[in-house]
């Protein structure tokens, strides 16, 4: 197989900082489009990822990056779905087994196959090859698993839309938040800022969880109908029994019962972000109220496609902070630290 050699930024080894090296992307095989990366948005899980905090030995040099967004420069012979010119996205993986149950019905990201759904980096792909991200110029992927990207969403805020939107989205739709439903977003983060927005543009009634209300005019702007700090006891009790569908993205531990008893009787309360510890979930609270407590992680490929066809009708984007690639690390830290509005994204022509 021949390859290309193209710029990246990646990370050398477990916990180095980034840095600008060359990767290896396959030529287009028969069914490949060829990408031109416009930007590449910065999730959680990439930091997570190159810092080899997810318990995995990893592959290194490492260059992440699941929110992709950019321009088909060449087609191979069998591609039927784009055309050089077309605007289209990347997201959390590349390819999956296509066989079992879950990949027939569109639901690729929960392959059972042997192959599993490849990430989109650190991944083994079909080939043998370890899959490399978008904080690069270019990347080559099967046309079954590229996005169309509406033109009345501007690529760099497109680009999240690729994991942080498709992780609300889904269980929004799943969960049927829309008008007469009261649904609450805990955390105004990357993932939580999408959440109000579309559970907004649904039709639903929005409350934001969070932390304080340092971020409450943000929240008011993007469409909550209501925002209360979770550090102030009073709000637990004041929105008891509230609520029909709670979307939780905190990463941290939270005190789940708490949250549970946020619940009208029958509401489900979705996990999208993954705390490190296991919680302890009072059963009793489940039983006398009926409610469910479930787990949700992003979309498949015919709800990804949805989710953006959705945002372009509602003129949706991520708020972004559009940076250079040499200000990666630095908004590593900044991540970190929950000091972004609402989502950085790389400028590739910058790498
Ligand atoms: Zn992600
Ligand atoms: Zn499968």
């Amino acid at each position: 197989m021949t390859h290309t050699t193209v710029p990246a930024y990646a990370a050398p080894s477990a916990k180095a900082p980034l840095e600008r090296i060359t990767i290896q992307r396959r030529e287009p095989g028969e069914h490949d489009v060829l990408i031109e990366i416009k930007y590449a948005g910065i999730c959680h899980s990439d930091i997570h990822t190159v810092r080899g905090e997810w318990g995995d030995d990893g592959h290194f040099p490492l260059a992440p990056g699941h929110e992709i967004a950019g321009v088909v420069t060449a087609t191979g012979s069998g591609v039927t779905r784009y055309q050089v010119g077309d605007r289209v996205g990347v997201g959390c993986f590349v390819d999956s087994c296509r066989e079992c149950d879950n990949c027939k019905a569109g639901l690729q990201q929960y392959c059972t196959g042997e192959l599993g759904n490849v990430g989109t980096y650190g991944a083994t792909g079909r080939d043998g090859e370890i899959t490399q991200g978008g904080y690069s110029t270019h990347v080559v992927v099967d046309e079954n698993y590229v996005l169309r990207i509406p033109d009345s969403i501007p690529l760099d805020r497109a680009a999240p839309l690729l994991c942080a939107g498709i992780t609300l989205y889904s269980p929004l739709a799943h969960w049927q938040a829309g008008p007469g439903k009261k649904v609450a977003i805990v955390g105004l983060g990357g993932l939580g800022h999408m959440g109000v927005k579309i559970a907004h543009a649904m039709g639903a009634e929005v409350t934001v969880l969070s932390q304080s209300l340092r971020k409450q005019a943000d929240g008011l702007r993007l469409g909550a109908d209501h925002f209360y700090a979770t550090s102030d006891p009073a709000t637990f009790a004041e929105l008891a029994g509230g609520f029909d569908l709670i979307v939780n993205t905190v990463s941290a531990d939270v005190d789940i019962n708490a949250y549970l008893g946020l619940l009208k009787s029958g509401g489900t309360l979705v996990q999208v972000g993954a705390p490190e510890n296991p919680q302890q979930v009072a059963s009793f609270a489940l039983i006398t109220r009926r409610l469910s407590l479930a787990g949700s992680m992003i979309g498949g490929i015919p709800e990804t496609q949805e989710m953006l066809d959705f945002c372009g009708e509602h003129g949706i984007g991520a708020d972004i902070e559009l940076i250079r690639a040499e200000q990666i690390n630095e908004a590593y830290e900044r991540v970190l630290a929950s000091d972004v509005r609402y989502r950085f994204v790389i400028d590739a022509a910058t790498i």
